[in-house]
């Protein structure tokens, strides 16, 4: 038996920093939002996802990710808040980085951008602690990630960045496994149009196709990257 698998996992309830009951929950999308959120929600934490993701291209990938995220917000009954689609922000900040590999200043710097709206909605709203979903992928630099929470919760004195690690006890295999249950959406590429620029490169290299964007979803194919 694996204890850590989504039937037998016995969730422990979560103690978020400080004993915060509240908390504004950015997503990036529906796959890594799954685990985040079950964890939290059987915690008894009171939450409300926070999608704010410019990065995102094109539009219509956005707008699938977008939908999906908030699928699985009505299904758990959670607050769902959609920020901003400004690409335009987005395209300024990353000028000169557009030839970074994933994971390096551009993810930064877009990182930097998607949490200090977060952290900025946190302070309006009365939220006092933040988090993000992009932490459960394995593809992402986790210490990254949380650098860039934490040097956007320091802008308000009233708000803190969790940086609990999702990934642990088993998170990554029910990540995967609540994304096959709600047969997720399942993007092939971070995100930015030079994440699909470098992924659709990385296959042609190795013989493989193009992505075909807007065609996969969990459970019925196993090909994906979160
Ligand atoms: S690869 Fe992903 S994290 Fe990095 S800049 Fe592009 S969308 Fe943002």
């Amino acid at each position: 038996m694996n204890p850590y698998n989504e039937q037998d996992y016995q969730r422990p309830a979560l103690e978020a920093p400080d004993g915060a009951r509240q908390l504004l929950l950015h997503s990036c999308c529906a796959p890594c939002a799954g685990e985040v959120m079950e964890a939290v929600k059987a915690s008894g934490i009171d939450f409300t996802v926070y999608f704010y993701n410019p990065n995102i291209h094109p539009r219509s990938e956005y707008e699938q990710r977008k939908d999906e995220n908030i699928r699985f917000c009505e299904a758990l009954d959670v607050p769902f808040v959609d920020g901003d689609y400004d690409t335009d922000n987005w395209f300024d900040r990353i000028q000169g980085l557009e030839q970074e590999p994933e994971r390096g200043r551009r993810c930064t710097v877009c990182f930097d951008m998607r949490f200090e709206r977060t952290a900025l909605y946190a302070h309006e709203h009365g939220f006092p602690l933040i988090s993000s979903t992009l932490g459960i992928s394995r593809w992402k630099n986790m210490q990254q990630i949380n650098q860039s929470g934490v040097r956007a919760a320091s802008r308000y004195c009233q708000v803190d960045y969790w940086t609990f690690n999702w990934r642990k006890k088993g998170g990554s295999q029910r990540m995967i496994e609540i994304a096959k249950r709600e047969a997720f959406y399942q993007q092939e590429y971070c995100g930015c149009v030079y994440s699909l620029r470098d992924t659709n490169r990385h296959r042609l290299a190795g013989g493989r196709e193009r992505i075909q964007k807007g065609v996969k979803f969990y459970g019925r194919d196993e090909i994906g990257r979160n």
